[in-house]
């Protein structure tokens, strides 16, 4: 099986881009969280009863543009879903958290987000 690379780097189609447009409020989104640097919001297709998206406002298309510089941000991403995990009362039970990485991994959306799943058992991976 050929992998398809992701449809843009960094920077290209940022204007097309679903997640951008929800940062830049030209999309609605069911906002949960915002401040300065992260948006977070409810999934439109939820995969359990919470189903959170923890998106950087900036444009970065997959893991795979990450680097050093970018530790601090993807730190306050896994943070800030532990903080809406215990807001929402399933710290204890626990909780899923996913980044997926180009077609392979399964990401349809090329703008770096973190999946926050719960609320559900949880089962393998699929
Ligand atoms: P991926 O497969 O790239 O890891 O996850 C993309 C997620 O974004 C999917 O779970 C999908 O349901 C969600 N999604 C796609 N478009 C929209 C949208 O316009 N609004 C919201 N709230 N979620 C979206
Ligand atoms: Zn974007």
């Amino acid at each position: 099986m050929t992998l398809q690379r992701a449809p843009h780097r960094n920077d290209e189609l940022v204007e097309d881009c679903i997640f951008c447009k929800i940062v830049n409020k030209e999309v609605p989104a069911d906002i949960v969280f915002e401040d300065d640097e992260l948006v977070a919001f409810n999934d439109i297709s939820p995969q359990a009863p919470i189903h959170v998206l923890v998106v950087p406002k900036a444009h970065i298309s997959t893991v795979n543009d990450l680097d050093e510089d970018h530790a601090g941000l993807v730190g306050r991403m896994v943070l800030r879903a532990q903080a809406l995990a215990e807001a929402r009362g399933i710290e204890e039970e626990g909780y899923r958290l996913i980044l997926n990485c180009n077609a392979g991994g399964g990401q349809t959306v090329f703008h770096i987000h973190l999946h926050l799943l719960g609320g559900r058992q949880m089962r393998g991976f699929g």
